[in-house]
């Protein structure tokens, strides 16, 4: 495996995810196979709606516009759950995403959005362990070795200076300017703010009680939204929809499954579900000219 940068900055932008990988699931029996060691005791004070393969068909089509390629989406909502249970098999573990996808009520933790998990460490954990199970199975990765040309055969803060002044001018601002309404976490509420710019359209709560958090915020590239053009088992298609032969592709590099935006989670589980269908595509290949050779 080629790997463009070195060893100590390896595993790309998925070292700096969240870990959070959506997947279609039945019900908690789902979760508690690939988190065998959730107790009964946290299973009966969390509360998991199913998310099944339609919801994540119709949350991925709508978020881009009903443009992911019909094909391309449902290999990766059919496929995610058996890639998640195969991921689990060669030790990646799983963690609930108790932080932001889930709010107590009553004693009992309710998630929403059909994102409950993440990788154990978020990102940095995914990759310490699909690294180690690399070296486990003796997959040789070489570093700072780019990949440029295809050949052919035959074709966290903890202090930060603010102007107090101009802090507090901000922050009454923008208190004044919430709405009053009721505020619910598990859907756009309405609850936003008036006569501030940008204003805020849901979730608008006052900032009155301590203790306050303070974190610097800037923009940042999720991923492309572009790349080449597949069929479901990740080989990489010529201008006339035709395969190519012996190339494959998965991640950020196929098109055509993720427009304008994305369902939060769905970039892992693209990656690892063609990612998955790739390799096996791959190595398919590579048996069958071994085979012709012979
Ligand atoms: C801050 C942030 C948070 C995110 N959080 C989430 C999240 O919680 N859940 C989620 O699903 N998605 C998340 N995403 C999106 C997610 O990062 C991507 O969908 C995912 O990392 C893509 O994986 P990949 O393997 O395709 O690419 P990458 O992880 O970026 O890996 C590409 C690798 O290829 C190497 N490379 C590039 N060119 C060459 C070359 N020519 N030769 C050899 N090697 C090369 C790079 O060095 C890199 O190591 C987040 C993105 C960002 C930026």
């Amino acid at each position: 495996m080629l790997e463009k940068g070195p060893e100590h900055k390896r595993g790309g932008n998925s070292f700096f995810t969240d870990g959070a990988i959506r997947f279609a699931f039945n019900g908690l029996e789902d979760i508690r196979a690939i988190m065998p060691e959730m107790t009964d005791e946290e299973a009966a004070n969390i509360y998991i709606p199913p998310y099944n393969t339609t919801e994540y068909l119709k949350d991925l089509m709508r978020v881009t516009g009903g443009k992911s390629t019909p094909e391309l989406a449902e290999q990766l909502v059919t496929k995610s759950y058996e890639t998640i249970a195969w991921m689990k098999s060669h030790g990646i573990n799983f963690q609930l995403i108790y932080d932001n996808q889930s709010f107590e009520k009553g004693g009992i933790h309710h998630f929403w959005g059909g994102l409950p998990v993440k990788t154990e460490n978020k990102g940095v954990g995914l990759i310490q362990h699909l690294n180690a199970r690399a070296k486990q199975l003796g997959i040789e990765i070489w570093y700072e070795s780019r990949a440029y040309k295809l050949c052919k055969e035959n074709n966290q803060i903890v202090a930060l200076p603010v102007d107090k002044e101009q802090f507090l001018q901000t922050i009454k601002k923008y208190n004044d300017s919430v709405q009053e309404g009721s505020y619910n976490p598990t859907e756009k509420d309405g609850k936003g703010t008036k006569g501030i710019t940008p204003p805020k359209s849901n979730w608008a709560l006052r900032i009155e009680k301590g203790p306050f958090y303070v974190f610097p915020v800037t923009c940042g590239i999720t991923f492309s939204f572009g790349g080449v053009h597949a069929n479901s088992m990740g080989e990489v298609l010529d201008e006339n929809r035709e395969a190519i032969n012996g190339l494959f592709v998965a991640g950020e590099m196929i098109g055509g499954i993720f427009y304008g935006n994305y369902p939060g989670g769905s970039g892992l589980m693209s990656g690892a579900v063609f990612g998955k269908l790739a390799g096996t595509s791959a190595a398919e290949y590579a048996i069958r000219r071994v085979t012709v050779k012979k």
